[in-house]
């Protein structure tokens, strides 16, 4: 695997196999790697000839109050997993690197960067869609793997490249999960083994959400409230952001389920300090 932490050598390295032939895919992520990120990269090499994976917390998606200088950067083993996965380029570089002192220029979506995730962090989505947009000018990929996970961040880019015209195709990974259902994140390492044993709630109730629907339920409103309540009775240590059903294709959100509609149902819940998003996508 080839380590670079240059810009100028990035884009040289990515111009120089393309010019060979070679289809090339992205993984972005912050590192603190975990299955989630590997599997993004699997997917990553059944679609290209060779993966780059970027490492860079980024610090414009994170507000002042939030856990930037804390997020954990454990560099030597994010490096071997990498490697051991068949990453063939990681680029990983310094703060500086990619914002030079008078950094003033910025992507900002007017409407999806605004609600949901948006609404409780007002810079968040501007400090993604200018990061990806950087990477996507380094790396020069063919293609860029997103997880689902992060169900508002992929359609964030999503609308960036078809609105700005990158030449990227955007492929979405599915959720990695642990064996009790918790959705991988490098920050349920943040968790207490309390916090860690009651985040399963989020998890079960999305199940349950999923059964509800099923079994004819078409009520936004009431699938949402019957899911937090799932989540609050089976834990007080949850503290729910929000749930909210959105349409898969525009992330607008839904009042009456509509037949034959594909949606996510979103979950954003506190565990003390520790934020965390879950969802499930399904079709009516
Ligand atoms: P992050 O390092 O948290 O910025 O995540 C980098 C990429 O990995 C994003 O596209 C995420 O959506 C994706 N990702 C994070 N966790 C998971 C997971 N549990 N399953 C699938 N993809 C994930």
């Amino acid at each position: 695997m080839k380590l670079i932490e240059n810009v100028r050598e990035m884009q040289q390295y990515s111009e120089s196999l393309r010019l060979s032939g070679k289809r090339l895919a992205v993984v972005p992520t912050m590192g603190a790697l975990h299955n989630g990120h590997l599997a993004l990269v699997r997917l990553a090499k059944r679609h290209a000839d060779v993966v780059v994976m970027t490492i860079f917390v980024n610090p414009l998606q994170f507000a002042p109050t939030e856990d930037f200088s804390r997020y954990p950067r454990p560099f030597e083993r994010d490096k071997a997993l990498a490697a051991s996965e068949g990453v063939d380029v990681l680029f990983h570089p310094q703060l500086n690197e990619l914002y030079a002192e008078q950094f003033e220029t910025f992507v900002a979506l007017d409407h999806i960067s605004q609600k949901l995730e948006g609404k409780i962090r007002p810079t968040h989505f501007r400090g993604v869609a200018t990061v990806v947009s950087k990477l996507f000018n380094i790396t020069k990929p063919h293609i860029a793997v997103f997880g689902e996970k992060d169900a508002q961040q992929l359609m964030l880019v999503r609308k960036m490249v078809r609105d700005l015209n990158f030449d990227i195709e955007i492929i979405p990974a599915p959720i990695e999960r642990e064996a009790d259902g918790l959705a991988m994140s490098s920050r349920n390492a943040y968790l207490s083994p309390e916090e860690r044993r009651a985040a399963t709630a989020l998890f079960q109730a999305l199940v349950l959400a999923e059964k509800k629907i099923r079994s004819g339920e078409r009520n936004a409103e009431a699938v949402c409230a019957y899911t937090l309540n799932q989540i609050t009775s089976a834990t007080l240590l949850a503290k729910p952001d929000y749930a909210a059903i959105v349409r898969t294709d525009d992330f607008e959100e839904a009042v009456t389920l509509q037949e034959g509609t594909e949606y996510f149902l979103l979950l954003a819940v506190r565990f003390g300090n520790v934020r965390l998003l879950d969802n499930c996508r399904f079709v009516v």
